[in-house]
């Protein structure tokens, strides 16, 4: 079954660096997966006119609490969208640790991304302390029903949800691909209250070619959430077109 698998570029590539990488994955994607990138906003609404053949959907890193307003800085998700961009990752754990996002802030950028036509990429993580102190399913469960509380879905609002423990972020240390399967389940259980259909949960978290493979055999991942391993051609192509 083809996954879903999102590069997350963060804010670590110049401008020039995203548009030849962009197409190099243009021409390196063969796969029906289904791939996302996610540039920064510059490089975005760059790669949003390239000519280049798209075999990829274009994500953003984030999207403002209101449609439209005097938020000096920020970007509307309806911008996003009239921009040709697809998804939008919301509640990054680097957001909510630097720029002090919480779940009420999440929760209204979610609203507003669904109602311009994104798909949202919801993250939802704990910290080395949260998981030592086997709290991950408490943290998970109340960020996930804060983020989601008061949603009115229509039928064609789609939310994906990243599961990214934030210790093993850019670590180099990945959880094991069965453990985060575990977690997918239960994320998959608290979710039904809030989402009817079908969810797809993904995994994200120092994944690269070596370990890819052991998170997309699992039976509740959906894909993967891949940060640093996705800033270099050939070892992100590695992940996808397998
Ligand atoms: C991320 O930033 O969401 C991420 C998963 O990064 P990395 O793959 O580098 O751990």
């Amino acid at each position: 079954m083809s996954k879903i698998i999102i590069a997350n570029w963060k804010m670590k590539l110049s401008v020039k660096e995203s548009l030849s990488l962009t197409e190099r994955l243009s021409l390196g994607l063969n796969t029906k997966n289904q791939v996302i990138i996610c540039p920064d906003f510059i490089s975005l609404s760059l790669i949003a006119f390239l000519k280049t053949k798209k075999t990829f959907f274009l994500g953003a890193q984030d999207s403002a609490t209101l449609a439209k307003h005097s938020l000096t800085g920020e970007v509307s998700a309806f911008n996003l969208k009239e921009l040709g961009v697809s998804y939008v990752i919301l509640g990054h754990s680097e957001r909510r640790l630097y720029q002090k996002e919480d779940d009420k802030m999440i929760n209204e950028k979610i609203k507003v991304a669904l109602e311009a036509g994104l798909k949202v990429v919801l993250c939802l993580g704990d910290n080395k302390q949260e998981y030592q102190a086997k709290k991950t399913k408490a943290v998970i469960k109340s960020q996930l029903s804060n983020a989601l509380k008061g949603l009115k879905l229509k039928k064609d609002s789609e939310i994906i949800i990243a599961y990214e423990p934030v210790w093993a972020i850019g670590s180099g240390m990945a959880m094991g691909a069965e453990e985060a399967n575990e977690i997918a389940e239960f994320i998959k259980t608290s979710a039904k209250k809030f989402i009817k259909k079908p969810l797809k949960v993904l995994y994200g978290g120092s994944v690269d070619k070596n370990n890819a493979q052991l998170f997309l055999k699992q039976k509740n991942l959906q894909g993967l959430l891949v940060g640093g391993a996705s800033l270099k051609a050939e070892e992100f192509l590695s992940i996808c077109n397998n």
